[in-house]
């Protein structure tokens, strides 16, 4: 019934699972899961076009995956630096802000204090969501170096991010997904 394959493209792995859903009448469906894509087929579909559509969908995924990674570090410093002077005053001060890949809950994170303090990292899990809660995710690390706990204080200075409110129910509805706590992601 169902097939799980990598298809190898250029040292580009996409792992590819199709399903055979007798439920469906004509169209192929497909979801895209960070690392897998997940394609659902009526039975009565050739075999020789189904594999044309998941070539079709795998290019789909493959160009999706490309402007994710246009995302680079250089950004992030950019974005930071521009949060910062709107509505910070200008008076946040960090060491270095990046994109992680070794993060498995958290969004982002900042270190205050130690050997490693100012370090923001930025879950490249989030890449490819949309550009606003990309922001408000650096204007939220960016507002832990004022204020390491979520604290009234923290929520009522990180407010001067117009985004806030809405930004934090977009991070709210993903975590709940998950059956998961926003909390413990940012
Ligand atoms: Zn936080």
């Amino acid at each position: 019934m169902s097939a799980a394959k990598t298809v190898d493209h250029d040292d580009d792995p996409v792992s590819v699972e199709v399903v055979r859903d007798a439920r469906l009448r004509s169209r192929i469906h497909w979801e895209w899961n960070g690392n897998s894509v997940r394609v659902r087929a009526p039975r009565g579909v050739p075999q020789r076009d189904l594999d044309r559509h998941v070539a079709e969908i795998v290019e789909k995924v493959r160009r999706r995956r490309a402007r994710v990674r246009a995302r680079a570090d250089q950004d992030l410093e950019a974005l930071a630096q521009k949060i910062n002077r709107a509505h910070f005053d200008g008076e946040i001060s960090w060491h270095s802000i990046r994109w992680v890949g070794n993060m498995r809950k958290r969004l982002g994170s900042c270190t205050i204090g130690g050997p490693t303090d100012g370090d923001i990292r930025i879950s490249d899990r989030i890449k490819g969501w949309p550009d606003w809660v990309i922001a408000y995710v650096v204007a939220h690390e960016l507002a832990h170096r004022r204020f390491p706990n979520h604290s009234q204080s923290f929520w009522a200075y990180l407010s001067r991010f117009p985004g806030m409110e809405r930004a934090r129910g977009f991070v709210q509805g993903v975590a709940f997904q998950f059956g998961e706590d926003a909390e413990d992601w940012l």
